[in-house]
């Protein structure tokens, strides 16, 4: 493979853009291609070369690169027509009944710019409407890049996790394990009483994938109610994808009190949204009392491109499909992986899947989940599965970015370039480029 025209372009790039991009995770070694166009399920990169691509936008992209026609037509319809006014639109009203009937915690919801905004608000919301400082995140969740939660460390000793965050604003976030029921029960049995919420991804989706272990959003449910604490699910990633139109909460069963949301409630268009019960989202301004503003809020192309986006999802079998050929790849890379790696974990479900370098097998792999780690105490593999992110950080990590990554781009299969972020199927995605895909898995492990 060529990637000479991407060379150039990044050499270019480094000169204006700090690390040559500009989000973070793009800037994958030595050099990144530089995509020319996608087309369906596929992108094509500035030397010509053609991927099957699973990071489709790292989530957004349900339907992969060619928007569905009335998709098309509302997005183009509304850029011509404004595209933007700072005055309220009818189809934002639209998008937020659409989302409050299908997703069980959302009454009320308010929309914003970026996952990272809509994570922000609701930290803000939460220590509003209750009066406390404290919020409890997981090891290992992502919730943007945001000061309140770009922490690591332990419940004792949490410290920013990057540079230009100051300690002082660290100290109101109390970092536990993912999956602990024991470690966020002692929390909330010690500070209880100074605990704004917990913001949890209900799958861990940037470190991972790592499913819920039985029991456990049941629990961090009843351990806030008791403690007059909030629940927030960040949905970003899982909104619109897991679960279908009900998201991960519908899923599972747990109605969390606020969601966050990203990703796919845009269409393709940045986006982030506050969801959650009436009586706390109208302390939000000017309803209430927490500020929460913006020039590009409800943006109508965003708007737009986010309802008809869920509509399709709701007029046709988009989730059967791309659920589907999750189950397929999940299920044929764990075969491969029985031949070639036992030690390797399968995660992921719907359509969101992943494979963790993990270093140890089981003995005897009789019996263990065949499409997907599920978190089943009864299988061989549950002690050695990854339960939390540190044990995701402790997999060969290494291997996925150096070695792994490259075979696969160069079988032309485009996959997330670290260890830890979920890959997505799309509803362009056909039986074929899955055979394709799994062919690649079986020459690059
Ligand atoms: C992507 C993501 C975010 C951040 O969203 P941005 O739009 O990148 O700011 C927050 N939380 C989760 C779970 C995410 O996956």
């Amino acid at each position: 493979m060529n990637h000479e025209r991407s060379r150039d372009l990044y050499d270019r790039a480094l000169s204006v853009l700090p690390g040559g991009v500009n989000s973070s995770v793009r800037a994958t070694r030595p050099y990144p291609f530089f995509v020319e166009r996608g087309d369906g399920g596929h992108v094509i990169d500035a030397d010509g070369n053609r991927y099957v691509d699973y990071v489709m936008g790292y989530g957004p992209l349900l339907y992969g690169h060619d928007m569905p026609e009335p998709v098309r037509a509302a997005v183009q319809k509304y850029a011509s027509d404004g595209p933007m006014y700072g005055a309220p639109t009818e189809i934002e009203v639209e998008h937020a009944e659409f989302v409050a009937r299908h997703v069980p915690s959302v009454e009320m919801i308010r929309f914003v710019n970026s996952g990272t905004e809509a994570t922000v608000s609701a930290v803000r919301l939460a220590r509003g409407y209750t009066g406390r400082d404290k919020i409890v995140v997981m090891r290992g969740g992502y919730h943007g890049a945001q000061e309140s939660t770009l922490v690591e460390g332990g419940p004792d000793d949490p410290r920013p996790s990057t540079a230009g965050i100051p300690g002082s604003f660290a100290e109101h976030t109390i970092p536990v394990p993912f999956n602990d029921e024991e470690a966020i029960v002692e929390v909330f049995e010690a500070r209880g009483d100074e605990i704004a919420a917990v913001l949890v991804e209900p799958i861990l989706g940037n470190t991972g994938i790592v499913m819920p272990v039985d029991g456990y959003h049941e629990a961090l449910r009843e351990l806030t109610e008791e403690h007059g604490a909030l629940l927030i699910f960040d949905e970003v990633i899982t909104g619109f994808r897991v679960g279908g139109l009900q998201c991960a909460q519908g899923k599972f069963g747990v109605t969390p009190d606020l969601t966050t949301f990203g990703k796919i409630i845009g269409g393709g268009f940045p986006v982030g949204a506050v969801g959650g019960k009436a009586e706390i989202v109208e302390h939000f301004t000017p309803a209430g009392d927490v500020f929460q503003s913006g020039t590009f809020s409800g943006h109508p192309v965003t708007m737009a491109a986010g309802h008809e986006y869920l509509k399709y999802a709701a007029e046709n079998d988009v989730y059967g499909h791309v659920n589907r050929l999750g189950e397929k790849l999940r299920r044929g890379i764990t075969e491969i992986c029985e031949d070639q790696a036992p030690e390797y974990t399968v995660v992921g479900t719907d359509s969101m899947f992943k494979t963790i370098f993990t270093r140890e097998a089981p003995p005897d792999l009789t019996g263990q989940c065949e499409a997907g780690c599920r978190q089943r105490s009864d299988c061989p593999r549950y002690d050695y599965c990854p339960k939390t992110g540190a044990d995701v950080k402790n997999a060969e990590t290494e291997r996925w970015e150096r070695v792994f990554w490259h075979r696969m781009k160069e079988r032309g299969v485009f996959l997330t370039a670290n260890q830890f972020e979920s890959q997505f199927v799309c509803y362009a995605h056909t039986d074929e480029d899955v055979e394709e895909t799994l062919e690649a898995y079986k020459e690059a492990l």
